[in-house]
């Protein structure tokens, strides 16, 4: 044990300790090399007297200790990470990049969806003839586009003198929605832009001129941008759907008196009269007619005339309600289909319609112009079933109201 021979071997594996120790650690393993030689390297004294053979060893040893610390420095139990480290920072580098082609492949979809549900929407309003199926198909694109059912689309009214909004197209839910008032109310009136207000987005269409329609859904700010883009691309289109629904309109409706035209009226009676026959109700008809208006005409004139004949249609939509049509049967007379009203009833209200134009006052110039109309009525189903029945024994009522002295009522029944 204490031969020179075992502290030279000693001394001369000691680079084996310092690799192997330095497996775990580099510098560890090192030092424990280097203290073994140095131990050895005492237990030599003879040897290193003898000069060169040890000095020979020294070298050797020191070449091989410095070896094993740099093959520990590739593999050693401090492994160099950087190696690693770049590997895993491409890996997060490349995980990143395949997250942003995700979103942007998923956002690319949306976004044709959304393309492809405006386009359909601005085609379809382009080419419907019947605005009012086209309407549903309507709202799933709507559903489509804004992503949510909750979403309606208001239309400007059609009626003569309709400055309100009232409501075209809806998505599934859209019915959830607050109602157009509402709407008005949380938005602080109809919006010039599209905004966002209370969990609500709002976005008026308009193509020059005043509002065609407006988009109500639920959604925050970020919707309201794609709202008022939506109702810009779509607002030529709404606007021939509007202009399509006023012709249709102004070809129902009377220019002068705005009630309903007399073709249209009697397409109103035979669809109450259907509706009556259905579900076992009664329906009532009326005709009235200005007494000696011929006569009022050739003494103030046309425009009196026509002042009146707007005067007396506002007095007979006044006088019933808002569920029964009244309409211009031809000059001065006019037609009133009241559906479900019972006989009694009937009578009753077409002698507070008399008594009400009896008492009207039509000034003309310094002249307080008074006139009287003179009305017949007719019920189902007690004066008959079809429509031709109803009206001629309106029409025969109301001949023998003028024969019996004018400015009264008279019931077929009682003929
Ligand atoms: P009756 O009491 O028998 O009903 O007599 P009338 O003069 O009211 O009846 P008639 O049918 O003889 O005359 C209706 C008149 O209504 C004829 C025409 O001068 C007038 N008239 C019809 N349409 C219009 C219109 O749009 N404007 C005006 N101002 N007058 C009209
Ligand atoms: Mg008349
Ligand atoms: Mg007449």
């Amino acid at each position: 044990m204490n031969s020179p021979e075992f502290w030279t071997a000693a001394a001369a594996a000691s680079p084996l300790l310092s690799y192997f120790l330095g497996r775990f650690n580099r510098w560890a393993g090192l030092a424990a090399g280097a203290a073994l030689f140095a131990f050895a390297s005492c237990m030599l004294t003879g040897e290193i007297a003898a000069g060169a053979p040890y000095a020979a060893l020294a070298l050797w040893t020191a070449a091989a200790l410095t070896h094993s610390a740099v093959l520990n420095g590739g593999a050693g139990s401090a492994p160099d990470r950087s190696g690693l480290d770049k590997q895993l920072g491409r890996a997060a580098r490349l995980e990143a990049e395949l997250t942003l082609i995700k979103t942007m492949t998923a956002l690319n979809a949306a976004g044709e969806k959304r393309s492809l549900a405006v386009y359909s929407a601005v085609k379809l309003l382009s080419e419907t003839v019947e605005p009012q199926s086209a309407a549903k198909q309507l709202g799933k694109y709507l559903s489509d586009y804004f992503e949510t059912e909750e979403v309606s689309l208001y239309m400007a009214e059609n009626s003569p003198g309709g400055a309100g909004m009232e409501l075209f197209s809806q998505g599934a839910k859209g019915s959830a929605l607050p109602g157009y008032s509402e709407l008005l109310t949380l938005a602080g009136g109809f919006p010039e832009q599209a905004l966002a207000a209370s969990g609500l987005v709002l976005a008026p269409v308009s193509a020059g001129g005043g509002p065609l329609g407006l988009i109500a859904l639920r959604g925050g700010s970020q919707d309201a941008e794609s709202a008022g883009r939506f109702a810009a691309e779509i607002s030529f289109a709404l606007k021939r759907v509007l202009l399509f629904r006023q012709v249709e309109w102004l070809s129902l409706t009377d220019g002068l008196t705005g009630l309903w035209r007399r073709n249209a009226l009697d397409e109103k009676i035979r669809e109450e009269l259907r509706r009556a026959a259905a579900f076992k109700t009664t329906m009532g008809f009326m005709i009235a007619d200005i007494d000696h208006f011929k006569h009022l005409n050739d003494t103030y004139g046309h425009q009196f005339g026509d002042a009146v004949l707007r005067r007396v249609a506002q007095l007979l939509k006044d006088g019933v309600y808002e569920t029964d049509f009244v309409g211009r049967y031809g000059g001065e007379e006019f037609g009133i289909v009241l559906p479900r009203a019972d006989s009694a009833g009937l009578l009753r209200k077409a002698e507070t319609i008399r008594a009400r134009i009896e008492a009207e006052v039509f000034p003309q110039g310094l002249e307080k112009v008074r006139l009287t109309v003179s009305i017949g009525i007719a019920h189902f189903p007690r004066d008959g079933r079809a429509p031709e029945e109803i009206i001629g024994r309106a029409d025969a009522a109301l001949y023998a109201a003028k024969e019996g002295g004018r400015n009264r009522v008279l019931d077929a029944g009682s003929l």
